[in-house]
């Protein structure tokens, strides 16, 4: 990998992970390496993913170890952080994801939980997590909401959430990108 940075107060954090995939190009924009967070417990029927529910499963790595696993281009844009749910994880996540911003590479996260739920979370990290995504894509799938019509979400009732505009401005933006493909 190249030029990765952590804070020290990072380096001990250790993460259970299901898996990456160092180009992605399904996850967000542009190239992507993808971390795939193991446990999730919203169990969403026709999850493409239930192999990753289990919070016993996957292997333990300090973050630092994972970053130093990751084929970090210069070609790829940004990490995303999937999972499983990687808001089990908020410390470890965010971690993951500061280490990309100082590579000045962007950062997306999926979660099954609601943005309005997050916010509502008593717990810094959950916060901390939210502050180092640039896009949050929300909600869990809901088969009967399936849609292809959007390359990045499984089902329309999950939002594409520009966060930094959302937590500046204190309400729910939308990502904008793609010509709008983020507006519903
Ligand atoms: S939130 Fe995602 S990983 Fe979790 S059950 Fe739902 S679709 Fe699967």
């Amino acid at each position: 990998m190249t030029g990765a940075r952590m804070k020290t107060s990072d380096a001990e954090i250790s993460a259970r992970i299901s898996g990456v995939v160092n180009e992605s190009v399904t996850d967000g924009p542009g190239m992507r390496i993808v971390v795939f967070f193991q446990g999730c417990g919203h169990h969403c029927p026709g999850c493409h993913n239930p192999d990753t529910w289990d919070f016993n499963r996957g292997d333990i790595y300090q973050i630092l170890d994972l970053l130093k696993h990751l084929e970090i281009s210069p070609l790829i844009q940004g990490v995303t952080l999937s999972g499983g749910d990687p808001f089990y994880q908020p410390r470890a996540a965010a971690a993951v994801a500061e280490a990309f911003h100082r590579m000045n590479k962007d950062v997306w996260a999926y979660t099954g939980f609601t943005w309005e739920t997050l916010m509502n979370s008593k717990e810094p990290a959950i916060h901390a997590l939210l502050s180092q995504c640039d896009v949050l894509v929300d909600g869990p799938f809901l088969q009967a909401q399936k849609t292809l019509a959007h390359p990045f979400r499984g089902s329309s009732n999950q939002r594409i959430i520009d966060v930094p505009q959302s937590l500046r401005n204190r309400m729910l933006i939308s990502w904008e990108g793609l010509n709008g493909f983020g507006v519903d």
